[in-house]
């Protein structure tokens, strides 16, 4: 099986509600989208949403390292020799997780077709399915506690929280929520850096001695922060997991090593795609630190991939994969089901996707042998 071309386009899907954190506000899904089409006729798919507020990669950055870089180091090599093109792609440019991400995920999707395989299964993964939670956006504490209920009432048990705009105001948000959805569901909280270590440390512990329950916190301090992480993961009661924290496998490996953070969030988006998340999964698994699977405001192709990831290592114990069901509507044919808070990985070689609505894409560039 060998690449002969790859394509680029960009899809944009709406989402059901704007979606707001402690750094930006979001109304659609607009992600660029790759194809490896091969001599066989089989085609790999894969995904990057420009995430600028997180990663830095804009849609313009994700375009440019595929075209200038990432497509002409895999254009007519054999996908069989699997492992040295995961490499081409990761050496092919600094930087830009994202995009490798996408491209990576593309030829996972070809070697599991190759092999007629689910990529779950090649990964020696036993389970099928998965629940997520879901995010309810940052707003004032009433309209948070209403999103609560609506997402209570479809279902979902774990609510993930986004604080940190205004966080005198926090303890409210949280107070309101727990008491609309009562002791019940699991409520975790994400405040996307927007703490400082002590502001973080005298929130967590006041949430907790209101009786609040907090599951844990996702990245409560800067991301370049890593002592003012490990002195929330010190002195806060609540669990700290490191996302802005954590891109690379070696920056998972520092915060292991240094222990400053109790969980890692493993995102592909983040780590350049499953080449390297294995790689962050098999170290904290050393370490004996769980990890959570997310995604950025994503549609399914990528989310999908994920999925696999999740299904297939146990270590990842927390499941933030709500991507596809912020988006009003959903153009990919195949892969996953995603029926709200229950996810179910398909048995298609590779990873089972089989297409897009073509009223949703936009071609944007393609390069051929
Ligand atoms: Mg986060």
């Amino acid at each position: 099986m060998k690449i002969t071309k790859v394509k680029l386009g960009r899809i944009s899907v709406p989402l059901r509600t704007p979606f707001k954190t402690a750094l930006r506000t979001v109304n659609r899904v607009e992600d660029v989208i790759v194809e490896l089409h091969t001599d066989t006729g089989a085609v790999g798919y894969g995904e990057a949403p420009p995430t600028g507020a997180v990663t830095g990669h804009t849609t313009g950055a994700i375009l440019g390292a595929i075209q200038d870089h990432i497509a002409g180091a895999i254009l007519g090599r054999e996908v069989d020799a699997f492992e040295p093109l995961l490499q081409a792609v990761q050496g092919a440019v600094v930087g830009n997780s994202s995009a490798k991400a996408a491209v990576d995920m593309a030829l996972w999707d070809l070697y599991g077709q190759l092999y007629r395989i689910p990529v779950y299964k090649l990964l020696g993964g036993g389970r099928r399915q998965l629940v997520t939670d879901i995010t309810i956006s940052v707003n004032d504490p009433q309209t948070m506690a209403d999103d609560a209920v609506k997402a209570v009432e479809r279902g979902y048990d774990c609510l993930k929280m986004k604080v940190g705009v205004d966080p005198a105001l926090d303890t409210q948000r949280l107070r309101a929520v727990r008491q609309a959805v009562g002791p019940d569901t699991v409520i975790r909280i994400d405040a996307n850096q927007a703490w400082t270590p002590k502001q973080a440390v005298a929130i967590l512990n006041q949430m907790q001695e209101q009786g609040l329950m907090i599951e844990l916190v996702e990245q409560p301090v800067k991301a370049h922060d890593l002592e003012g992480l490990r002195y929330v993961t010190q002195h806060s009661y609540v669990p700290v997991l490191a996302d802005e924290a954590v891109f690379s496998p070696e920056d998972a490996m520092t915060i292991l090593q240094t222990r400053a953070a109790d969980l890692l969030n493993i995102k592909l988006m983040k780590c350049g795609g499953l080449y390297n998340a294995l790689k962050i999964a098999s170290a904290a698994e050393v370490y004996g630190v769980e990890c959570m699977i997310g995604c950025m405001l994503e549609a399914k192709i990528s989310v999908n991939a994920a999925v696999h990831l999740a299904c297939a290592k146990s270590i990842i114990t927390k499941i933030d994969l709500d991507g596809p069901v912020l988006c009003s509507e959903d153009p990919i044919f195949g892969g996953a089901v995603f029926d709200e808070r229950r996810i179910t990985v398909s048995d298609g070689p590779g990873l089972g996707i089989l297409g897009i609505q073509e009223d949703r894409l936009t071609p944007i560039w393609e390069l051929s042998l």
